[in-house]
């Protein structure tokens, strides 16, 4: 770390050889960006919007801020080494007020199977054990096991395991919790769930457990990621940014210049310039260079390496693509309610599905946020915002007039509210500002292809074993963020731009 905070340095200049690039602002690239800052590099973060964050934005309409994406927030606890929103805040001396939520997620299932992860775990396994009694057990050892995983990973620092000498130094601070990562890194949760559990609706409730936040069932999500996510919504719990998610790059970005590197907005990477193969630099929509000793992407992977480089898409990350694919994006509809449609006690997240066939098809699942439940300053007085999304292919919304789309638009919003009104009754009636979203819309504004939430195994992999590091098969450049170990969620991209960071730095020698 140096010890002196420079002045600001906020106007990019071709001129500048940067120690590194990189492209696009969303958390992953934001906290590589900041680590870099914080250990004296000079760096340059090219966001082709208007303001940072990508997925972890906000948009402003009629006096509601809407989070783009994101608003389940884990990260922001105290304790351990996994709280690595606050640590990355705390890197460039930034706070963040937060708002604890008392309950991860209300889940609406079928067979009225109807209830609630609290933050207090024993509350939970109690809620979770009266209605499988007699799994009551298995359902404690499934969910033990899982803190097995989150123990070990919350004793140490977690860094690149790409460098060896960290690795060596973990080993011989935390030897056991390394073993026990290395035992679960194939796993995936299936595996270890049917190890406990047999009654076959628990089994499919531990499959929506996993596919709200990896978007698979259990069988293809890795057991690391879940021990992460089950475990931490107990420990650090789930906390609201004050101010909407939003807050966070925002921060981040105050950090990162306070630090003397800078962020150019409407700056759009076309390319990524290679001399002799290796990344050098970076030409933007508008013709304009820049140079840097390490090029870093926060795109996803087929937005980097099937477009932004001019060489044809390398073997190595071809041999990805055949284990990995897109999963779809989000019908999103932002809505503004009036507040007195939702009974108090109401909760912040819900999950509804009505027929457990339907859980990964288009249009199954819905997924709902009420970030103004926990902070009201987000919507007009007397006014909630309800988030809701649901999974929507890219290809039902292309090669329509601009009215098709329009109707298509308005209908698949009809479908959802008409739905939502058996969680929320009065729905539609308490509507009174709406906004649609489509595979479209998260392609254009977070420039992810096909609007992708990110890669899914194509089939059952060895647990997170198949997802890359940061280094990539091109010399000089590097990837963050979802398409990267450990996957999608902003404390997992979080965790992406640490360890990024930690091997650019050591490959700078600015460690
Ligand atoms: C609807 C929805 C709900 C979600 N809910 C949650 C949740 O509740 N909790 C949770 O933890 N996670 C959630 N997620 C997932 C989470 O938001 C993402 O996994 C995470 O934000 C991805 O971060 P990232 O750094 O990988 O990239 P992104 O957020 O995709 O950011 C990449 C940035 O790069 C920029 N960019 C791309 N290409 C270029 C280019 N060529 N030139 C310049 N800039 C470029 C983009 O504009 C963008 O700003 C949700 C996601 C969605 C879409």
């Amino acid at each position: 770390m140096t010890e002196t905070v420079q002045p600001a340095q906020q106007t990019p200049h071709p001129t500048t050889e940067y120690d590194a690039i990189i492209i696009g602002s969303g958390i992953g690239g934001l906290v590589t960006a900041t680590q870099l800052a914080a250990k004296g590099a000079k760096v340059l973060v090219l966001e082709r919007y208007l303001i940072p964050g990508g997925s972890a934005g906000y948009f402003e309409r009629e006096g509601y801020r809407f989070d783009v994406g994101a608003s389940m927030i884990f990260g922001f606890g105290t304790e351990g080494t996994t709280n690595l929103l606050t640590r990355a805040l705390d890197a460039v001396d930034m706070q963040i007020d937060t708002i604890p939520d008392s309950c991860q997620i209300h889940y609406h299932l079928p067979q009225n199977l109807d209830l609630k992860v609290h933050r207090d775990y024993e509350q939970f396994i109690q809620e979770l054990s009266q209605k499988f009694p007699h799994e009551k057990t298995g359902i404690r050892k499934f969910y033990d096991e899982c803190w097995t995983v989150f123990n070990c990973l919350n004793s140490m620092e977690l860094l690149s395991l790409e460098e060896p000498r960290y690795l060596l130094r973990v080993f011989f601070e935390h030897p056991l919790s390394c073993l026990g990562l290395v035992k679960y890194l194939p796993l995936n949760v299936g595996d270890i769930a049917r190890r406990y559990i047999q009654d076959p609706e628990l089994l499919k409730f531990i499959d929506m457990e996993c596919y709200c936040w990896s978007v698979v069932p259990a069988e293809k999500t890795p057991m690391i990621n879940a021990g992460m996510v089950f475990s931490d919504r107990h420990y650090g719990g789930i906390n609201y940014p004050r101010g909407g998610v939003g807050q966070i790059a925002q921060k981040l970005v105050e950090g990162l210049e306070r630090y003397g590197s800078a962020i150019q907005y409407k700056a759009r990477v076309k390319e990524i310039i290679t001399e002799k193969g290796k990344a050098v630099g970076v030409r933007l929509a508008n013709g304009t260079e820049y140079r840097a000793k390490r090029v870093i992407s926060n795109a996803t992977h087929w937005d980097t390496f099937d477009k932004l480089l001019p060489t044809a898409t390398p073997k190595k990350e071809q041999r990805w693509e055949q284990r990995y694919e897109k999963s779809p994006s989000f019908l999103s509809l932002h809505l503004g309610v009036k507040a007195d449609l939702l009974p108090v006690g109401t909760e912040c997240h819900h999950i509804l599905l009505e027929d457990w066939e339907k859980m990964e098809d288009p249009e199954g699942t819905i997924f709902v946020s009420i970030p103004t439940l926990l902070d009201p300053n987000l919507a007009p007085e007397g006014h909630h915002i309800i988030h809701t999304f649901t999974p929507s292919w890219m290809s039902d919304w292309q090669g329509l007039s601009s009215q098709a789309y329009q109707d298509k638009k308005n209908a698949a919003a009809q479908r959802l509210i008409t739905r939502l009104e058996g969680v929320f009754p009065g729905l539609q009636e308490a509507v009174v500002y709406q906004e649609v979203g489509t595979a479209r819309t998260h392609r254009r504004f977070l420039g992810r292809e096909d609007g992708t939430y990110g890669p899914i195994p194509q089939r059952k992999l060895w647990g997170l074993l198949g997802m890359p590091f940061n280094r990539t098969s091109v010399p000089g450049l590097y990837c963050v963020g979802d398409s990267t170990f450990p996957g999608q969620g902003l404390n997992a991209v979080a965790f992406s731009g640490f360890a990024c960071a930690h091997r650019v730095a050591v490959d700078l020698g600015v460690s």
